[in-house]
């Protein structure tokens, strides 16, 4: 099983923000990550995660608000903000 590290935020009692599918935009992994975890230091709503083992960052949508903090403190762009899925019959 993976360990997954919470971000300093979430660790420090922000009050939980469960976005749902409320968000317009996430977070996706495209670049090369170093895991130097400015995104995982600097995310306000603590919803990245350290994968320690796999040395990877982990987003949790349902905390995510698309504020795209995480994206513009990647030094190496790695991060990039997408449009959520269309759905189907809306
Ligand atoms: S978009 Fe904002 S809330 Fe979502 S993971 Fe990045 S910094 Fe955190
Ligand atoms: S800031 Fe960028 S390089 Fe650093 S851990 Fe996050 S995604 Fe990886």
């Amino acid at each position: 099983m993976r360990e997954k590290v919470p971000g300093p935020t979430s660790k420090a009692g922000s009050i939980p923000t469960k976005m749902g599918s409320w968000s317009t935009v996430k977070p996706v992994l495209k670049g090369r990550c170093t895991f130097c975890l400015f995104c995982w230091i600097f995310c306000p709503e603590g919803a990245i995660s350290q994968d320690e083992a796999n040395k990877v960052v982990l987003f949790n949508y349902e905390e995510c608000k698309g504020c795209g903090i995480c994206a513009h403190e990647c030094p190496t762009k790695a991060i990039k903000m997408a449009e959520p899925e269309p759905r189907g019959g809306e």
